[in-house]
């Protein structure tokens, strides 16, 4: 079972390598102003994430808004 099934809110996040777990989400939105074309704002109110970084450059930004996220939300769950 992925993170995405185990906080009950499968399919928000597109499949890959990270995840967002909803349930710690607190909408602060640092991750979707730091890196916007990984992050959006779900219709509850959580982060989700929209696309996985693939080059280096894009891992690099997208590890800068996970490390930022406050209540460790962003997850990398191993490639
Ligand atoms: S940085 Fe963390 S708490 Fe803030 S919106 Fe993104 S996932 Fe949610």
């Amino acid at each position: 079972m992925d993170k995405e099934n185990e906080n009950g809110r499968s399919g928000r996040n597109v499949p890959g390598r990270f995840s967002v777990e909803a349930k710690k989400c607190i909408d602060c939105d640092l991750c979707r102003d730091i890196a916007p074309e990984f992050f959006a704002r779900d219709d509850d109110g959580y982060s989700k994430i929209v696309k996985q970084p693939t080059s280096t450059d894009e891992v690099e930004t997208f590890v800068e808004a996970m490390d930022s996220c406050p209540v460790s939300a962003i997850v990398d769950n191993g490639e």
